[in-house]
């Protein structure tokens, strides 16, 4: 069976793994890591409770761990998009977690609460910023936050922000993405309009389930 010291990841992300009590990867991470590693996309078709969440989560930390470029103010170089509150909190946790041995900060940008302390993790500069699309582009908007930084995005939940209505804020937010960056999609189903925004962001991308 494969074990996550057979993945390729950095010590620290390892060790936070066993401070997690994780044991071994399961068959999405033991799947997409790897390519991820490589800088590869991803389309990923995975419910919730199949660890899809370190399955990005881990490769980007590694990514990130190894990196000297410092994140510029009010930017951020991870952005992960998601459809509701709940589950953007619960993918901040994890990057807390999972990267709590390593430097790494993270910043959970949602609707319906006060901007003033989002804005204010923001400003120096932020390296994971997990977002609902609305509140994201609220911050662009009013100048707060910049996205040309991002060198990996991803999509989690696709089907369900497009149910949301999200599509019209995730094509914006997209257009204002550097052109050479990391793209991670994850939907549990595949309806047209999902597999077209997918066909457009991805390259060549490592299927997993
Ligand atoms: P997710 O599908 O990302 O929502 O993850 C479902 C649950 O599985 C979360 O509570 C994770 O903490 C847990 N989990 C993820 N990966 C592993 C693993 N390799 N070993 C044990 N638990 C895990």
């Amino acid at each position: 069976m494969t074990q996550f010291s057979d993945l390729g990841l950095a010590e620290p992300v390892l060790r936070a793994l066993s401070h997690e009590g994780y044991v071994s990867p399961t068959p999405i991470q033991a799947q997409a890591i790897p390519s991820l590693l490589d800088g590869k996309d991803l389309l990923g078709i995975a419910q919730t409770g199949t660890g899809k969440t370190a399955a990005f989560a881990l490769p980007i930390l590694d990514r990130l761990s190894k990196s000297s470029d410092k994140t510029r103010q009010k930017s951020c170089r991870v952005l992960v998009l998601a459809p509701t509150r709940e589950l953007a909190a619960q993918i901040g946790d994890s990057f807390r977690a999972y990267g709590r041995f390593t430097k790494t900060s993270v910043a959970v940008v949602v609707g319906g609460v006060a901007p003033g302390p989002q804005i204010k993790a923001i400003n120096p500069g932020v390296d994971v910023l997990v977002a609902t699309p609305g509140r994201l582009l609220d911050h662009v908007d009013s100048g707060k936050l910049k996205l040309d930084q991002v060198d990996v995005v991803v999509l989690d939940e696709a089907d369900h922000m497009l149910d949301l209505g999200f599509l019209p804020p995730i094509k914006r937010i997209i257009k204002m993405l550097p052109k050479s960056r990391q793209n991670l999609f994850f939907s549990a189903t595949m309806p047209g309009q999902i597999g077209q925004l997918a066909g457009d962001m991805l390259s060549d991308p490592f299927k997993g389930s």
